[in-house]
C-alpha cells in the first residue's frame, strides 16, 4: 500500500464534489443544522453510509450540492481536494465539476468557476502549477520519492461537466464557458450525471460545438445498458470513456477497435454495480487486451476511497507486479489533455521515478 502511495499518479476522473472529505461534508452539515437548513442527524447517517447504490449517489449528489453550493465553499472543497490528491503523489490531475447557476446564493456558471480557480490558486502546501505560462521548460513536478523535505507539485487541469438534467442550451453554455475559461486551465468537457435521466440528442449539439471548437470531450458510457445511447457515445469518438460498465459483446468489439482510452473506476463500478465484482470487473479483459486504460477514483469521497488504493486494488485483484503497475501508472499520461509540453515533463517524473524504484 505504501509503495502505491509513493508511485507517481496521473488522475483523470475525479468529480470535485465526490471528492469531498466527509470530515468537511459533516462540518458544513453541521453548520447547516444549527441554521435550521437541514436536520444533522438524519444527513449524517446519510453520509456516513458506507454502501450506495447508483440512485442513492445522485440523491446524495443533490444533498452534497445543498452543503458546498455557495462561493466560499467551492473554494474551500477545491483547495482541500487538490491538497489530498498532491498528499498521495498525484503528479498531475483533471478535476471535472459541473458549473451551477444557483440564483439565491448569487451564483452563476462563471462565477462558480472563478471561485474553483480560486480554491486551486490558494492551496498552500503545495505548487500547483495550473497554467501552461507558470511552466518553464525545465520544470517539472516532482513526487517525493526519495522522502526529502522537497515541496511537492502538481499539474491541475479543469474539466467542465455537463450534467444530464441540463438543457441544450445550458450545455452548450458550459461548453462556451469552457472555451471562455482556456487560459485558466480549463481544458475539456465531460458528460456526466444520472445515466437514467435525459437523451444522448440534448447534449450532442454542445459536444459537437466542444469538437469544432478543439475542446477534448470525455463521457461517461454505459453505466447502465443502454444499446442505441452506447452506439451513439462510440459512434461520436470522444477523447475518452469513462466507466464502459454495461457493454455487449459487439460494443466490446467497437470499443476495443477504437482504441478510445478508458477511464477505469473500480471501487465505485462494485459500489454502484456498474460491475459484479472487483475480480469480475471489465479491467482484466481490458487490460489483457492492451486497451488504453486509466486508473481512477470517479468520486473519493463518496466511496471511501482514494487513487493509491485503486491501484493497490488493481494489483492485489488482479495480480499485476510493481513493474507493471508502474507501467500502468506511466501509461496515463499518453491519455491526459494537457499540451505536449507538460506530456513531456510528466514523462520526465515517471522516468525518474522508474529509475528510483524499480
Ligand atoms: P460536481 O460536478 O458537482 O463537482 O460533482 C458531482 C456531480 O458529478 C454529480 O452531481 C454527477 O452529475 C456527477 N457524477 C459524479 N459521480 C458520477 C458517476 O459515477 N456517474 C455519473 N454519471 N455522474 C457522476
Amino acid at each position: 500500500r505504501e509503495w502505491c502511495v509513493a508511485l507517481p499518479k496521473v488522475e483523470l476522473h475525479a468529480h470535485l464534489n465526490g471528492s469531498v472529505r466527509n470530515s468537511t461534508l459533516l462540518e458544513l452539515a453541521k453548520e447547516l443544522g444549527d441554521k435550521g437548513v437541514i436536520v444533522f442527524e438524519d444527513v449524517k447517517d446519510v453520509i456516513m453510509k458506507n454502501d450506495r447504490s447508483l440512485p442513492e449517489c445522485f440523491r446524495l449528489f443533490d444533498l452534497f450540492h445543498i452543503l458546498t453550493t455557495d462561493h466560499d465553499t467551492v473554494t474551500r472543497i477545491a483547495k482541500e481536494v487538490v491538497g489530498d490528491f498532491a498528499a498521495e503523489n498525484v503528479v498531475y490531475l483533471e478535476i471535472r465539476t459541473t458549473p451551477k447557476n444557483n440564483e439565491a446564493k448569487g451564483m452563476t456558471k462563471r462565477s462558480y468557476m472563478n471561485a474553483v480557480v480560486k480554491g486551486l490558486k490558494s492551496v498552500e502546501d503545495v505548487d500547483v502549477v495550473l497554467f501552461d505560462s507558470n511552466l518553464r521548460n525545465d520544470e517539472t513536478p516532482m513526487s517525493d520519492l526519495s522522502g526529502d523535505t522537497k515541496r511537492k507539485k502538481i499539474y491541475v487541469r479543469l474539466l467542465l461537466s455537463i450534467d444530464r438534467r441540463e438543457t441544450t442550451s445550458a450545455a452548450l453554455d458550459t461548453v462556451n464557458l469552457a472555451m471562455e475559461m482556456k487560459d485558466q486551465g480549463v481544458i475539456g468537457i465531460d458528460l456526466s450525471g444520472n445515466p437514467v435521466v435525459g437523451e444522448w440528442e440534448t447534449y450532442l449539439p454542445a459536444l459537437e460545438h466542444a469538437k469544432e471548437l478543439g475542446i477534448p470531450t470525455t463521457i461517461h458510457c454505459g453505466e447502465v445498458p443502454n444499446r442505441k445511447e452506447i452506439q451513439a457515445m462510440l459512434d461520436f469518438c470522444p477523447q475518452r470513456l469513462g466507466h464502459v460498465c454495461c457493454l455487449d459483446d459487439e460494443e466490446w468489439k467497437k470499443l476495443k477497435s477504437s482504441m478510445i482510452p478508458v477511464e477505469i473506476c473500480l471501487t465505485s463500478n462494485v459500489m454502484t454495480g456498474g460491475a459484479p465484482s472487483l475480480e469480475l470487473h471489465h479491467f482484466a479483459d481490458l487490460y489483457n487486451a492492451k486497451h488504453p486504460l486509466s486508473i481512477c477514483t470517479d468520486d473519493s469521497g463518496l466511496f471511501s476511497t482514494s487513487l493509491s488504493n485503486e491501484y493497490y486494488l488493481v494489483a492485489s485483484t488482479f495480480g499485476l507486479s510493481k513493474t507493471e503497475l508502474f507501467r500502468l501508472a506511466q501509461g496515463a499520461v499518453e491519455f491526459v489533455f494537457a499540451d505536449d509540453k507538460v506530456k513531456k515533463s510528466l514523462r520526465a517524473v515517471f522516468e525518474r521515478a522508474a529509475a528510483e524504484t524499480l
